[in-house]
């Protein structure tokens, strides 16, 4: 096995030789975190690993001709100006990507390794087949949402030890420590050196060492629940409040985070917030029970605010009565009046919980698999999010991932970052491949690029001094990074390679934004930052 193997083995890290382009196994990379667990790599690869039989195309690559045939079919054009922009970022960056990926495929030990990279481990105890069939997925987003969330507690179950099956079953875990804490609302720390398993709801998760996580319910929603309990209050007066309470506070509970001494700051910012755009798997899910089958419809972005504000109004109601949410999509107001929004056709269907459950305990839409598509943010929500407040006296690297949209690009450059106090310093991009190295999508698919951007800039609560920038080594601009996605858009881990870049004494105090996973040594925050901890996204060691 050659060095470099070795240590890509080791760090989930693999540097191609006189280039700016890395390959990351996101998996590798997030088993650093763990000591007594592993992420399981059929979970995390989900996707991008169909075999193909002799002569078949897969149906990535199928659907990625459609979609060129297309847009080749429409006719030509002329770009606006912003497309022109875009289009011009795109020539630029184009040769790069397309260097960094003929080095990868010059790499043949790595691409052979790479074809086997979701069967890793395969022969390891698989925590997901612990998970009793018919237990699906925890929401969240959803639990959040409920009045009783301010009740919901996690329990911390430290110092555990295998003790062996008196029926010479599978060993027992014992634990002679337990923590019992708020689980939204709060920040529930790991101080411990090495994994602990915690439970909410009867199901399991996995806290990594020293980590942390500010899970937060969306008290708008809460509010509006509360609200509608009070059946006195007009529609139009929640309405008011809705949009009042939403655009002032929805991402407040940020302000928990920030430090007294701001030399317990942040030296390191990863942000992927849940930025708005046309695509199918950001448009927002309305979900209805029918004959015990939940169909999950998505839901033009646009009407997003409105829907959420009468889905959560209706099924407070419903609930109260104890009927179960069903209101067809059609009967929901739009933000432009009272027009009927135009609904696609069902997504997905899944099995509803056992019906019968009811009581403040769980609510019925609270447990959902697959997993839903995320709320969405308007743009300008973002310039209140307190960067420049959580940032270490030593200053940060910011890190922030962005759509191909130019408008949000132009949105970032000239609001955003000033916004924050963040001077722009480079640009990195994340190529998204398939098991067999080629691209997920053709490079020039205008709408469909296999790659995505990620923003770096720094943060100083002060002037910069000459002996703060000597700290962190200058960033260098356009580097690659390749990886093979995971489902539902989760973004590869970055903090390896920012590492060098980061201001300040290490180890650096890190902390991800909108976060569904934990990292050992971070601190995760969003509405759902225990999401991918769940035990069946692992395997026990
Ligand atoms: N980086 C993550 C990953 O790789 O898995 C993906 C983050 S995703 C783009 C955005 C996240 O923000 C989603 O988990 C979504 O539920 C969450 N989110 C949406 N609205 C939010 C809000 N108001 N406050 C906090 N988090 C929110």
């Amino acid at each position: 096995m050659t060095d470099k193997l070795s240590t890509f083995f080791d760090s989930g890290i693999y540097r191609f030789e006189n280039s700016n382009a890395v390959f990351i196994d996101p998996v590798r990379a997030m088993n650093r975190s763990y000591t007594r667990f592993r992420v399981s790599p059929s979970e995390y690869y989900s996707r991008f690993f169909e075999s193909k039989p002799a002569g078949q195309e897969s149906k990535v690559s199928s659907n990625s001709r459609k979609r060129k045939r297309k847009e080749k079919k429409k006719k030509p054009h002329a770009l606006n100006e912003r497309e022109k922009i875009a289009d011009q970022r795109h020539q630029e960056v184009r040769p790069l990507l397309l260097k960094a990926h003929e080095c990868l495929m010059r790499e043949t030990d790595l691409l052979e390794v790479m074809s086997n990279l979701r069967s890793d481990f395969d022969s390891s105890r698989g925590c997901g087949d612990s998970v009793s069939p018919g237990v699906l997925e925890q929401s969240f987003v959803e639990l959040g949402r409920v009045w009783q969330a301010p009740l919901y507690e996690i329990t911390l179950n430290f110092n555990q030890c295998e003790k062996s099956n008196a029926d010479g079953g599978s060993p027992i875990m014992q634990y002679s420590e337990q923590g019992v804490l708020p689980i939204f609302d709060n920040l529930v720390l790991n101080e411990t050196g090495d994994d602990i398993e915690a439970e909410f709801l009867s199901s399991q998760y996995v806290i990594p060492r020293e980590s942390s996580f500010y899970m937060y319910p969306s008290r708008v929603a809460m509010c509006a629940q509360i609200l509608t309990f009070s059946s006195s209050v007009s529609y139009t007066s929640l309405y008011v409040l809705f949009f009042v309470v939403m655009w002032k506070s929805d991402l407040g509970q940020i302000h928990n985070l920030i430090p007294a001494d701001s030399g317990c700051g942040f030296n390191l910012i990863v942000i992927d917030p849940p930025w708005e755009n046309g695509s199918a798997h950001q448009k927002s899910s309305k979900c209805t029970l029918v004959s015990g089958t939940y169909i999950i419809k998505t839901v033009p972005s646009k009407t997003r605010h409105s829907i959420y504000f009468r889905e959560a109004c209706l099924r407070t109601r419903m609930h109260g009565r104890g009927i179960q949410p069903s209101a067809p999509a059609s009967d929901v107001a739009t933000r432009e009046g009272r027009r009927r929004p135009r609904v696609r056709a069902a997504s997905c269907h899944v099995a509803a919980p056992e019906s019968g459950r009811r009581g403040p305990t769980r609510p019925k839409s609270g447990r959902l698999s697959p997993y839903r598509p995320y709320p969405t943010l308007p743009n300008h929500y973002f310039l209140s999010l307190p960067i420049k407040q959580l940032t270490h006296t030593d200053g940060a690297l910011v890190a922030l991932w962005v759509t191909n949209r130019e408008k949000l690009r132009g949105f970032v450059e000239k609001e955003l970052f000033p916004a924050w106090g963040v001077r722009y310093v480079a640009s990195f991009y994340w190529l998204k491949v398939k098991a067999d190295g080629s691209m997920i999508n053709d490079l020039d698919l205008f709408h469909h690029r296999p790659y995505e951007c990620l923003l770096l800039g720094q943060c100083h609560r002060k002037a910069m001094d000459s002996n703060c920038q000597s700290k962190s080594k200058p960033v260098q601009d356009n580097q690659i990074i390749i990886s093979i996605p995971g489902d539902y858009s989760r973004k590869p881990p970055v903090g390896g390679l920012l590492m060098d870049y980061v201001p300040g004494f290490k180890p650096a105090r890190c902390i991800e934004l909108f976060a569904r996973e934990m990292i050992s040594g971070w601190t995760s925050w969003g509405n759902e930052p225990l999401h991918f901890q769940e035990l069946r996204y692992f395997i026990r060691d």
